[in-house]
């Protein structure tokens, strides 16, 4: 079995190596994670300057463990170990990231950006976070991966699929379980300060300002918040298929340059 685990919060970020550990002696495990922090970056991929990558040695002693750092994104990572580094594997772990990926912000994470680059070559690909940046508690989380390592050692089949795992940074006697869920709605929003040096303005912008948006008892946000542990599968169509027919109507009298029917 190979595993590729990457992740977003840089090579020497605790929590990727947590990830590794847990597959380490059950698997042929590759580490190939950005060089350093490159949190909300999402899916963005380097296309227009060389990437480079270094063979580094594990930030933790463990069994059988290559690992890679990446001058480029999450993304980048992900495809550079897929494609030329290490090859095709069994599972990709993106993860295990400090802060939750909940909801609408799995757009901007860039812990799902690297999943999603093994699930577009049909890859079983796992997204793993725990909800806090801060003294965030990754053994829980290590605990459910090598649950899982072990399961597929043991030959259990895991489908070509995106999976969503957000755990509470909690121990694990406070957790209540698992819960397969929907994504909720935004958490957060974006808000622009303005300041300015020697005259000419510029901005910074944060995500501080909470947003209550769909957090019902089926989400992944209503989940975590409830002490049990997310799980998404999700799908990358993004089509809204109900609106398809009123978008038709707006769009479809459109005949050609210059003609225009609307009464
Ligand atoms: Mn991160």
């Amino acid at each position: 079995m190979k595993v590729l685990v990457t992740n977003d919060d840089g090579i020497d970020a605790p929590g990727l190596w947590a990830a590794a550990g847990a597959f380490a002696g059950l698997a042929h495990v590759f580490v190939v994670a950005p060089d350093r922090e490159q949190s909300g970056v999402g899916s963005s991929l380097t296309l227009h300057a060389p990437i480079r990558a270094n063979r580094v040695r594990p930030a933790v002693e463990l069994e059988g463990v290559a690992a890679y750092s990446v001058q480029g994104t999450p993304a980048d990572s992900c495809v550079l170990a897929l494609e030329k580094l290490v090859g095709p594997v069994d599972l990709v772990v993106s993860g295990i990231n400090s802060g939750s990926n909940l909801g609408q912000d799995v757009l901007i994470s860039g812990t799902v950006g690297a999943a999603l680059q093994g699930y577009f070559r049909g890859l079983p690909s796992l997204a793993v976070s725990v909800g806090a940046v801060t003294e965030t508690r990754f053994e829980v989380a290590a605990d459910l991966l090598g649950h899982l390592a072990r399961r597929l050692a043991g030959g259990a089949a895991i489908p070509p699929s995106l999976i969503n795992v957000n755990l509470p940074n909690e121990p694990a006697d406070r957790i209540k379980g698992v819960r397969v869920t929907r994504l909720g709605g935004r958490s957060y929003t974006e808000t622009v300060q303005d300041s300015e040096e020697r005259g000419r303005p510029y901005y910074r912008l944060f995500r501080n300002r909470p947003v209550q948006r769909d957090q019902g008892e089926d989400t992944d946000i209503w989940a975590v918040r409830h002490n049990l542990v997310s799980i998404t599968p999700l799908y990358a169509s993004m089509t809204d298929v109900e609106r398809m027919p009123e978008i038709q109507d707006l769009f479809g009298g459109w005949n050609g340059c210059g003609a225009d029917d609307a009464g």
